[in-house]
Order: C-alpha cells, then structure tokens, then sequence
C-alpha cells in the first residue's frame, strides 16, 4: 500500500510546523494502567497524538483522525506534567506518532530518566529514540520495512479469520528482519466474542504467538 499522507503538514518532512517536535497536536494525555501488549497492567502516562491516515475501519479513537481538530501544543509543559508520577513511563500513543518529529520528547524523557514507549503501525518514518516499540500493524498501510528490526512487541489486531494470516506474513517480515520479538495476537473489541474462539485454536497450534485483550476495556480505564 502507497504511504500517502492526508495533509503535507503532517509529513515528518515539514519540521518547521512541529518547531522540530516541540509543538504536538496533542488530542488527550491521562495517568492510567497500560491495557495492552506486554506491559499490560503497569502504570503509565499516556499522551495520544491527534492524526492518523491509515484508516483502520474499526478504529476505536476516530476523533484522532483529522490532526486539524487538535491544535498543536508546546510539549515540554505537558512532558514535565506527564513525569511527574512514580511510573517512570511515558507512552506516545495516536492517531499515529510516526507522523512527527519526536526526537524533541524522547530526548527530554530520557533527560529526566523516563523511558519513552511508542505506539505506532510503522506507516512512517521512526524518529525519536525509544525504550519500547509496540508495532501494531495495519493492512491499510503497510509498515516501512525499517521498523521490523526495531519493534520490541509486534502486535496484531484480529477481526477475522483472515487476519490470521496476515498475522503470520508480518510475523515472518519481524523475524526475517532477525527480530525475536514476542508475538501477540489481540481481538478486535466488537468482534471479540467471534474472533477469540478462532485466536485461541491458532495460538494452541501456533505457540510462538500469545493472546493479548484490551485490559483497560474490562476495567473501565482509559
Ligand atoms: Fe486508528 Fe491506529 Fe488504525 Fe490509525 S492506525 S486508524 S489510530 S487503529
């Protein structure tokens, strides 16, 4: 799938309109448990960037889409609000943070001794130097092949049996690229009771994946 952003403002290219990461369309920032992926159940502070053109049909922060709606904010302020608890994580979630300059943050984080987590379907260009990196891969908008080297979980949303086997084709691009990554296989949520019977039966005959569920849904957080 061609990578073809909404807005040439949203290019990582164009850095003068980020002031090179220091201004973020940040669309919400919240003190939470982490829902999903390997750090499930471990505090964290999540900020969410607001943009994303990947397209998920099932997206479930569509308010994230349109960048417009959430007007770019110095993030240094929000970054010093974001330490200032004992989980010593900071997660950069989307929308889709791959879009921005982030070497501004995750140099500021690492300055205070938090480690910086992303979140990202690897649609663009990585920047920023990261702790963790949670690829979440989407068949909208293929990742760049540069991340699979670099992600430390890959994580595969379901919503059908089809997906079973995409699953496996980005498994194999991960460890073709000599990645061990751990592997997690995640239900989509509206499909979850359909959609888990089948993760279950291909995890049991594929045990290099594990199955991941959206935490923070059962327990009401955010
Ligand atoms: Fe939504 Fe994430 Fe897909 Fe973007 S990549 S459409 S934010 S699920």
């Amino acid at each position: 799938m061609k990578h073809t952003p909404q807005s040439t403002e949203l290019l990582y290219s164009n850095n003068q309109t980020f002031e090179d990461g220091r201004l973020l369309p940040v669309m919400e920032h919240f003190y939470t448990l982490q829902g999903e992926g390997m750090h499930s159940g471990k505090a964290a502070y999540f900020i969410r960037v607001g943009g994303c053109d990947v397209g998920c049909h099932w997206c479930d922060v569509k308010e994230s889409w349109n960048a417009h709606l959430h007007p770019l904010v110095e993030i240094e302020p929000l970054l010093e609000q974001a330490i200032q608890n004992p989980s010593g994580v900071v997660v950069i979630t989307g929308g889709e943070p791959s879009l921005y300059p982030m070497e501004f943050t995750t140099e500021f984080l690492h300055k205070k001794g938090v480690a910086a987590h992303l979140e990202t379907s690897g649609a663009y260009p990585l920047t920023g130097n990261w702790d963790w990196i949670c690829l979440s891969p989407k068949k909208t908008i293929t990742p760049l092949p540069e991340i699979y080297s670099k992600a430390h979980e890959l994580k595969v949303i379901v919503y059908n049996r089809n997906d079973l086997v995409w699953a496996q084709k980005q498994a194999e691009a991960v460890r073709a690229a000599g990645n061990n990554c751990p592997l997690i296989l995640q239900p989509e949520w509206s499909k979850r009771e359909e959609v888990m019977p089948l993760i279950t039966e291909f995890t049991m005959q594929h045990p290099e994946w594990r199955v991941g569920i959206q935490t923070h849904k059962y327990l009401h957080l955010p």
